[in-house]
């Protein structure tokens, strides 16, 4: 225990002898009033824990969320909490829903050697990897221990499957514990992908004009405006949305793709979390927010009517025209049996990057512009 509760022992120790000997009945009991909250007080003002990492002021703690096993295996997910030297808010950075997604990996662990508590303002909870199984044994899109999605399934449940326990868990543990939150995503092992942020306004306008804040800091010059989310706290599917509903202003940010891990994707990331902690006041010096962002008002997806081996013709970020060819696939026989077009105008986020394609497989999605900024 710190040196306050140890104070206030003392305190009490003095005032109950004084208080059995001399003093009156209510000074004793605001001792013992101190001094039975004192716990309380003491922890919030020294120590900020998650899971087993507790770190002090000007510290730096790793530790885990411990998922205890259910209808399926336990699984324990790293953590690390550093708290600022100084007092701010919580803002949480949570990456490795999809395992494959290497560059939002690689980028929040490059944030937990750089983020140097001494110049913090505020906590900052970094969850470098939320979905082991799918990083080690290199399986995209999903959690192989359940097969779901580890951002679908959000708050979680108690009793459910691995996925949806630990989803419970990062929403008590992380969610309800920040006053941010920031999720990293990029293009899975196949998918081509090019940068791009989410933007989900919840209609609330001082949390909105702060989530804007956020993602204009953060710098990727493609912004989704992300409306018709679920506003249900109890089904709110999405880890950001399970944020956003709860009053926090939080982003989703994307980049990297099909397995690589480049400089330049990985310092989009990194950069972009130092700018937004500086728009939020967590880090000293100015943001340098994206001056002319390209708002994008809906995503439509094209998935595969047949199976066979496709061949692209455009490439992520590439702007097509409504009805523009964007690949061609062949059976095994090198016979061309469909043609995947462009149903709208827009700008490729992201494109099949394998030639494996089984029917329903998205081919691509593409970004439609908004014609004016929100
Ligand atoms: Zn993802």
């Amino acid at each position: 225990m710190c040196w306050l509760s140890g104070t206030l022992y003392s305190r009490y120790a003095q005032s109950l002898w004084g208080g059995l000997m001399l003093r009156s009945f209510s000074s004793l009991l605001a001792c013992l009033l101190i001094f039975l909250f004192s716990p309380l007080f003491a922890s919030a003002q020294r120590s900020f824990t998650v899971g087993t990492a507790s770190a002090s002021p000007g510290e730096k703690a790793t530790g885990y969320l411990e998922v205890p096993a259910g209808i399926d295996s336990a699984t324990n997910i790293p953590v690390v909490v550093i708290n600022g030297a100084k007092s701010g808010p919580v803002l949480a950075l949570v990456t490795g829903a999809h395992g494959t997604e290497y560059v939002s990996i690689i980028a929040v662990e490059k944030l937990v050697g750089e983020l140097d508590p001494a110049k913090i303002s505020g906590t900052v909870i970094l969850i470098p990897l939320v979905n082991i199984a799918s990083f080690e044994q290199k399986v995209p899109h999903v959690n192989p221990i359940d097969n779901k999605s580890m951002n679908r399934f959000y708050p979680g449940r108690a009793d459910g499957t691995q996925t949806e326990r630990a989803s419970l868990i990062i929403t008590n543990q992380v969610v309800d514990r920040c006053d941010y939150l920031i999720d990293y995503h990029g293009g899975d092992l196949d998918e081509s992908l090019r940068p791009y942020a989410y933007w989900g306004p919840t209609g609330k306008d001082a949390q909105d004009r702060i989530s804007k804040e956020m993602v204009l800091a953060f710098g990727l010059d493609h912004i989704i405006i992300w409306r018709d989310r679920p506003t249900d706290p109890i089904a709110t599917r999405y880890l950001d949305n399970t944020a956003s509903v709860r009053g926090k202003p939080s982003i989703v940010v994307e980049a990297g793709y099909a397995g690589t891990v480049e400089a330049d994707d990985v310092a989009l990331l990194v950069n972009g979390t130092l700018s937004t902690m500086r728009a939020l006041k967590m880090l000293p010096g100015e943001p340098h927010p994206v001056e002319n962002p390209v708002w994008l008002e809906k995503i439509v997806d094209v998935s595969s009517d047949v199976e066979g081996i496709f061949y692209p013709l455009v490439k992520r970020g590439t702007y097509v025209e409504a009805g523009m060819k964007l690949g061609y696939v062949t059976d095994f026989f090198g016979k061309t049996i469909s043609e995947p077009r462009a149903p709208n105008a827009g700008v490729i986020l992201h494109l099949d990057a394998v030639p494996s394609l089984k029917k329903g497989d998205n081919i691509a999605d593409i970004g439609v512009v908004s014609p004016k900024a929100p």
